[in-house]
């Protein structure tokens, strides 16, 4: 089994190109990236010692490279704000988004096409080969409403394989902290469209995909 580490929402970074259309107030908040996610990321790369890691290096505001490049919600609505409004200027940076999420998705798709479905095919074994884990982190309050969870597993309910792989991280955590509140499928649900969809998809029950969402309090 091969550990595949990922940050999708690392950095609020914007391309010169882009810069201009965000305001700088915005760029600090949880909607240009996962506050902390990259802090927790890098501490768990440096102890865990995956196969594959990558992170994001621009905000999901110019492109979200959790979402299928096709979903309308890939680009933010920064690409319909004054600065960007010259038309010319918006298609331009949309393309260097598209280029942008494209390398990123191919590296991650190369390491894992280069490190599945290797095993015995005759067995039909379903064992997981990659289990992928998406460290992504959320806002306490959300249009007025407090979440009351500190971790979040989310995993796609119809995969055995993943059940199991986020019980075991579950009970873990709860092991190590018991007094964190720990969810299956909250904030969001596993199973929408992303990153770990998109993987399932193509690879298949060895796959194993995992988003880890810390709540951002945190990081306060
Ligand atoms: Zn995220």
């Amino acid at each position: 089994m091969k550990l595949m580490l990922t940050c999708e929402h690392a950095s609020n970074r914007l391309p010169a190109a882009f810069k201009k259309a965000v305001p700088a107030e915005v760029l600090k908040t949880h909607r240009a990236y996962d506050i902390g996610a990259l802090l927790v990321f890098r501490k768990l790369v440096r102890f865990a010692k995956p196969e594959f890691s990558c992170e994001g290096k621009f905000s999901r505001l110019f492109v979200d490279l959790n979402r299928t490049i096709t979903n309308k919600s890939a680009f933010s609505e920064y690409y319909e704000a004054p600065d960007a409004r010259d038309k010319a200027v918006a298609e331009k940076a949309k393309a260097q988004a598209t280029a942008y999420w494209k390398e990123y998705r191919d590296n991650v798709e190369k390491f894992v096409q280069q490190n599945i479905g290797k095993g015995n095919k005759s067995t039909a074994s379903k064992d997981a080969e990659i289990v992928h884990l998406g460290i992504h982190s959320f806002t306490p309050v959300l249009n007025g409403k407090v979440r009351n969870t500190d971790i979040g597993i989310l995993y796609d309910p119809a995969r055995p394989q993943e059940r199991a792989y986020a019980q075991v991280i579950k009970d873990e955590i709860k092991r190590l902290y018991p007094a964190m509140k720990v969810r299956f499928n909250y904030p969001y649900k596993g199973s929408s469209d992303g990153l770990t969809t998109t993987l399932r998809k193509k690879f298949g029950p060895r796959y194993v995909g995992i988003e880890i969402e810390i709540n951002q309090k945190f990081f306060k």
